[in-house]
Order: C-alpha cells, then structure tokens, then sequence
C-alpha cells in the first residue's frame, strides 16, 4: 500500500459511527485528520489500514478525553496531601453537596421570614456550639481567614508577631507577604528560639493593632527555646485594650488521642485560653471541603463580615453544604472515625495494614514483575498537622529500579503514587481503600 492509498477522512468517517456517538463528529474528523496527517508525515512500515487508523485515532480521543484532574492512589503514607487535595469527604458531606448542586438552595434567603437571609447562618451555630465561640464566619480557606483578620484588624497600623512563628506553608503562604497583602505592617518580636512576655509588652506602641500566634504547623524548634503560651499572650494583648488572634492551621475539633494520635490543639481550648480571634482550615485534620473558619468575639466577626474582602473571598453553596454535613458529624464523636474517612485513614492500625500488605504482596510482585517486600513504615498527618510525630504503618517496598517502577505507576490509567526510600520504592497501604483499588489499578 502506497501512501496516496490512504482512506479519505470521509471513508473513515463513515466506519466511525461508534466512535462518533462516544466522542462526537467535529472531535472524531480532527483526530482522524490528525492521525492521517501523522502517517504522511512519518509512515510506519507497513501503513496502517483503515481499521489501524480507526485505533490509532481512537486512542488519541480517549486520551483527550480523559479528565485533567485524575483521580490516584495515594500511597505516599501522607494522608492529608496538600498536593492530592488533602482530606477526602464523609459520604454525608458528598450527599448535601450533590443536593445543594442540583436543586436551589436557600443559601440567602430567610425561610422564616421570607426575607434575605445570610450565607453564613448555616454554619454559625454549629462552629460556635463545637468550638464554644460567641460568633463565627466562614471563607474560601484559611490563608484567607488570615488575610482578612490582619485586614480588618489591623490595616495600616502594625501586628506583632514572633519571630519563631513567621511561618512558610508551602507555595507562597508566608506569614510577612500575607501582612503586606493584609496592609498591615509585621512587627517582629524576639528571636526565632526564643520569645518572652516581655519582648510582646515593649513592642506594644499607640500603632499596634493586634498580637498574634501562629501555630507552627510544619516543623518544630527544639533545644533551647521559649514561647509565650497563649493564654499569657491574650492577658498581654487585653491588658493594652488589643485583639489576640491565633492561626492554629489544621486546628482539630476533638481531642485526637482517643483515637491514639498525638494530641494538636483544638479550637475549643484555643478558644477557651482568651483567643478574641481564632482561625483554622476546614480540609486539615477537620476533614470537609477546603474551607477558612474564623472563630471569636461577636464584634470581631462582625467586623469582619463588614469587610468588602468577605464578599470576594466567601464560600459557594455547595461547600457550605458539605462544610455543614461535616460539622454535624462531630455531634456523634463515638462514630466519628467510622464516618470521617480522614480520622478512619489516621486510625486504621498498623496490624491491619500489615495485613493487607501480605495478602497484595505476590499479586504486586507478579503483575510489575519486580520484588514486593512487606515493611513496616511510618504515615505522616500531612498539610502541616503534627510535623514530627509519625502513626506506624506498613507498606510494600518494590525494587529494583524504584525511579522506573514509580514513573511507570504513574502512567497508569488511575496513577499509583508512592515515595523513594532507601533505594525502594515504598507503597504506604494505610490510605488504600480496600484492596480491589490496587489490583484494579495495576490490572
Ligand atoms: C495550613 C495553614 C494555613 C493555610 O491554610 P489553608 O487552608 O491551606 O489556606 C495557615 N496557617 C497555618 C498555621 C497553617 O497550618
């Protein structure tokens, strides 16, 4: 066969039906083209038949029309993933958000009174029940709590902060360029090991607008340190008629060790040790959709709802209604890890795990054709949650060659992800689902 023996788009076309009905008409001639266009250029020998041709188009199109945003595997032993979207939601928070998504909602809108009603009244009571605030507010996520705190509060005048706590989240959260964006003016108190009382008190000027405490979610000072704890850094702030706000980043509703985890600070007791201001993220260790609770003083949070930013960095409706599922979940501690697939994941045992690993052992081996050890390993929270504390786990190690068993895992149709350790390539089973996912994954 000779190239100008090619079939005509038109002819393909013609055999395409199936493709057509999948892919539709205008995409099926552009890839057919496309895939002609290939062959000239470049003939394979022997050239392709129509049927060849029909396949190769058909590969590109569903290639094309394969989701950008692909679901994966996440086997890297980080439950919360910044990078893999962090936590998963409870079926209940997947249930309101599909119901607010298909039918309209009364978002603003007072049923009561059939007048306007406010977006935030469906999230008020139960972020103020749980945390034992007077008043809340909700936003896109807590990088923007924390922008339009220091906006409200302290815009054009100064907030002082400790050196030890000027904080790097990861991309291009850090604590000096959100005061800037904030307006307001950073003033850095003490040394980044060690902070005193006195270093907030003498750095309190007519200027002041706030004191604040970050949580130092991602790593840890250790040795020779100091800190002013909270509760000592809001008598300071009230003594001189100021607002003290705490950052707690993932901030936990629940005291975590009943479920053996290393405890983190929940809002409730930051609340309760004289915070006017708290903020924390609603897809951390809480477990919903990317969410910003602030969490305070009723004039505060009012102040802050006046603020033109609220309106550009405010929630939608459908994760206003996933939020409020979530939180509801937290009525019913004793049930909680059962529902809340992020505390059911940081609970599994490692036992368990352990045993999962040696049931997909052979079945991984045999299918990557590469050595499958089962190992004990260590999870990590995630998205900054308890940074040096690890939850025992236990995994596959695959070698040899883990840099080319990573790439091809990665190119799976659901990828694969794991991490480098130790020249193997290490799959963390505790965020595997059941079983089914691997193989059906790797089949
Ligand atoms: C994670 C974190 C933030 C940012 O929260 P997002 O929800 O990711 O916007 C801010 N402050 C601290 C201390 C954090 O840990």
């Amino acid at each position: 066969m000779q190239l100008r023996d090619l079939p005509s788009v038109d002819r393909l076309l013609g055999q395409s039906s199936a493709l057509i009905d999948r892919h539709g008409r205008a995409a099926v001639t552009e890839a057919l083209r496309t895939t002609l266009a290939g062959i000239r250029a470049a003939p394979p020998q022997p050239l392709p038949d129509a049927a060849g041709i029909l396949s190769l188009a058909e590969q590109a199109l569903t290639a094309r029309a394969r989701s950008n945003l692909r679901p994966v595997l996440n086997l890297t032993g980080t439950v919360l993933h910044t990078n893999l979207g962090r936590a998963l939601l409870a079926d209940e928070a997947m249930a309101a958000a599909l119901a607010a998504m298909q039918s309209p909602a009364a978002l603003e809108f007072d049923l009561d009174t059939g007048g306007r009603g406010e977006r935030d009244s469906h999230l008020r009571g139960l972020l103020c029940e749980l945390t034992g605030a007077e008043d809340a507010t909700v936003v896109n996520n807590n990088a923007a709590a924390v922008l339009i705190v220091l906006n409200t509060l302290a815009r054009n005048r100064e907030a002082i902060v400790s050196r030890g706590e000027l904080i790097e989240i990861g991309g291009a959260f850090r604590m000096p360029a959100i005061m800037e964006q904030a307006g307001c003016r950073l003033r850095e108190v003490g040394t980044t090991n060690r902070t005193h009382a006195r270093d907030y008190a003498e750095a309190i000027t007519p200027e002041t607008g706030l004191l604040m405490k970050v949580h130092t979610s991602n790593y840890r000072i250790e040795g020779f340190t100091k800190e002013v704890a909270a509760p000592e850094l809001a008598r300071i702030a009230h003594q001189a008629g100021l607002p003290m706000v705490n950052d707690l980043g993932s901030g936990t509703l629940v005291d975590l060790r009943r479920w053996g985890l290393a405890p983190e600070p929940t809002v409730a007791e930051a609340v309760a040790e004289g915070a006017d201001v708290v903020t924390f993220s609603g897809d951390k260790l809480l477990g919903g959709p990317q969410a910003g609770f602030i969490v305070g003083r009723r004039e505060i949070i009012a102040a802050i709802n006046r603020n033109p930013l609220k309106r550009a960095l405010r929630m939608d409706k459908i994760r206003i209604a996933a939020t409020e599922a979530t939180l509801r979940l937290y009525r019913d501690p004793d049930r909680l890890a059962e529902r809340l697939p992020t505390l059911r994941l940081l609970s599994r045992p490692q036992a368990q795990i352990r045993a999962q690993a040696e049931r997909l052992a052979p079945r991984v081996a045999q299918v990557l054709g590469c050595a499958a050890t089962v190992i004990d390993c260590a999870s990590q929270i995630g998205s900054g949650a308890l940074p040096t504390d690890t939850i025992p786990s236990a995994g596959l190690a695959l070698t040899p060659r883990p840099e080319a068993l990573a790439e091809r895992l990665r190119g799976l149709p659901t990828p694969i992800l794991g991490r480098i350790h130790d020249g193997a390539l290490i799959l963390d089973l505790r965020c595997l689902p059941d079983d089914a996912a691997l193989i059906d994954a790797l089949a």
